[in-house]
């Protein structure tokens, strides 16, 4: 039906496509895997007439195409439903769904009562049953989303393709949607299927093709291929090639200091006999996080190891104060701390150093010095006057501590190199003298001197008593750097492991299977497609959608 060879798109400082080759016949369900930045979002964008390639072949049915629009690639039937619901949320859902082709009279105006007939027919042949002249916003995130589903397959779609189509679905509404996919592949239509869930990938696809940097790695049937190879193959990491000695940590070569172990300096002391400096128990955030849990001890690295999307961001984010879970509890050195409040973290002694720097954190116009004292400024105040000198000192210590290599504290930080924006962001929250330090990705995107830099740091830091739990998709950088790793799978904790336990082998078992190794879900078992039989003589009220509202 589909096939693409030697597929390459390149964008300034990128190779998203390099080469890839990707074939599904009619009624195939194909996977599309890879970890973050692999190249999926952009080869799907190719297929669907976003982006040009820079080189290589689409062939559709047996001719060669070449999409310069969206609308191109939709008329020539390849229709896709996005990572981000596309469409526009103050016209009606019908609108939505026509958007474009809309019917009209003969006098060339839209004929609306066609369109919501239409419309109506379209979502609950899907199980959906929603007031069509309703506006889009007015539905919940999942609704919609079914909405640009019913979009995508009521345009005689030959291929079908889903950009992490479930990242914001109930439960029922996958079961839905599985049903959709289900009878699209009866249908004889193609479906491309993205998602970082494996149970999902190995009860819904026939073939999977694995990307990674740009290039496929793997393609064939996802039946009979192991998960644990599965997940190798996206990260890069190949079972037996790896080191058996197990870790090193990041500060051997350094040897200034020594967690775990105790020995001299003392500082750092061995963590396992001390209270945890922190305890964040049965934390549970609507269909993100099904009751985490996770105990650091002064002087301990606790690794959260998972894939994209397992819930390790959400968990930091959760115990920072920065998103507020329903149920569970954050205590810091024994005391309990106020959940889903930044400022009640940050007093209790938590720092999150976010992921995204850019955007949560850094502010590129302003100085060094400022981005340092920043969050720290309050503490600074003395009679509601800023004490310039101990700001002075302050920043003047911690560029020194942490090597940050600017003109001077007055140098805009836009102006740095990323790592060094990094460190100025790891000097502001150690301005605040944490406790617990939570750590997302710290080292992404900088470059490899400045990495080893901030690798030592957080082991000196641990060293000091600190308390750090380390998020990091750099399976070396993880095993190196924690005592203990957590590992989460769909929002859950499934594996923890400890000592020697931290190896490379132990953890991708752990984040394929769950630790142990339950079998994968059989998807021939029955109500499969109950969402769509049920609805279609007008008795599914469990796939009745209501008011969602409340996402806006
Ligand atoms: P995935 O969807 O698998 O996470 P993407 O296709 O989004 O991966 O990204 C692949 C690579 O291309 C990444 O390195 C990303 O930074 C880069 N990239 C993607 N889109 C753009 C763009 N519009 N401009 C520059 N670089 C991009
Ligand atoms: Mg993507």
């Amino acid at each position: 039906m589909l096939s693409v060879t030697g597929l390459t798109k390149s964008f300034p400082g990128a190779r998203a496509l390099d080469g890839v080759d990707l074939a599904v016949g009619p009624g195939e369900v194909h996977a599309l895997i890879g970890e973050n930045g692999a190249g999926k979002s952009t080869l799907i964008k190719v297929l669907t007439g976003v982006y040009r390639p820079d080189g290589g072949e689409i062939v559709l049915d047996g001719a060669p195409v070449r999409f310069a629009t969206p609308l191109e690639a939709q008329h020539a039937g390849i229709s896709t439903i996005y990572q981000e619901v596309n469409l526009v949320p103050l016209m009606s859902v019908a609108r939505n769904l026509f958007l474009g082709r809309e019917p009209r009279g003969r006098l060339g105006l839209i004929d609306f009562g066609r369109m919501h007939r239409a419309a109506d027919e379209a979502l609950r042949s899907l199980g959906l049953r929603v007031d069509v002249r309703r506006p889009l916003r007015s539905l919940g995130v999942g609704a919609q989303q079914m909405v640009a589903l019913a979009r995508a397959v009521s345009v005689d779609a030959r291929v079908v393709v889903m950009d992490e189509p479930t990242s914001s679905l109930e439960p029922r509404e996958v079961r839905t949607l599985f049903g959709v996919i289900r009878m699209l592949r009866e249908r004889g239509i193609a479906v491309i299927y993205v998602s970082h869930r494996l149970d999902e990938l190995y009860e819904i696809c026939d073939t999977v093709t694995v990307l990674r940097d740009g290039r496929r790695v793997h393609g064939g049937p996802i039946a009979g291929l192991e998960r644990l190879r599965l997940v190798s193959l996206m990260l890069g990491r190949e079972m037996g090639q790896v080191r058996g000695e197990g870790r090193t940590k990041f500060s051997h070569q350094h040897g200034s200091h020594q967690h775990g172990a105790g020995g001299p300096g003392g500082a750092g002391a061995s963590g396992t006999h001390r209270e945890p400096v922190l305890e964040a128990s049965g934390l549970t955030l609507r269909q993100v996080l099904h009751g985490v849990s996770v105990r650091v001890r002064p002087g301990e690295v606790v690794g959260l190891g998972g894939l994209l999307g397992s819930g390790r961001t959400e968990t930091a984010k959760a115990v920072a104060g920065a998103l507020a879970p329903e149920s569970g509890r954050v205590v810091v050195a024994g005391a309990p701390v106020r959940t889903g409040s930044t400022p009640a973290a940050i007093r209790a002694g938590i720092s999150l150093l976010p992921e995204d720097r850019k955007a949560e954190g850094i502010v590129p116009g302003l100085s060094v010095r400022e981005n340092i004292a920043l969050a720290a400024l309050p503490g600074l105040a003395r009679f509601g006057l800023v004490d310039d000198a101990r700001i002075d000192r302050l920043v003047e210590t911690f560029m020194k501590r942490l090597r940050i290599k600017a003109a001077g504290p007055h140098q805009k930080v836009g102006e740095l190199s990323g790592g060094n924006q990094q460190k100025v962001l790891l000097a502001r929250w150690l301005a605040m003298r944490p406790k617990v330090l939570l750590l997302d990705e710290p080292t992404r995107g900088i470059d490899v001197g400045a990495k080893a830099e901030v690798q030592t740091l957080i082991d000196e830091l641990a060293g000091e008593g600190l308390g750090v739990v380390l998020i990091s998709s750099d399976m070396e950088e993880l095993i190196e750097g924690s005592d203990r790793v957590v590992v989460l799978k769909d929002g859950a904790v499934v594996a923890e492991l400890a000592g020697a336990e931290v190896t490379e082998d132990r953890l991708l078992a752990a984040i394929a299977t769950g630790g142990a190794a339950p079998p994968p879900p059989d998807g021939n078992t029955g109500g499969n497609t109950d969402g769509i039989d049920g609805a279609a003589d007008g008795t599914a009220s469990a796939n009745t959608v209501g008011d969602g509202g409340g996402h806006d």
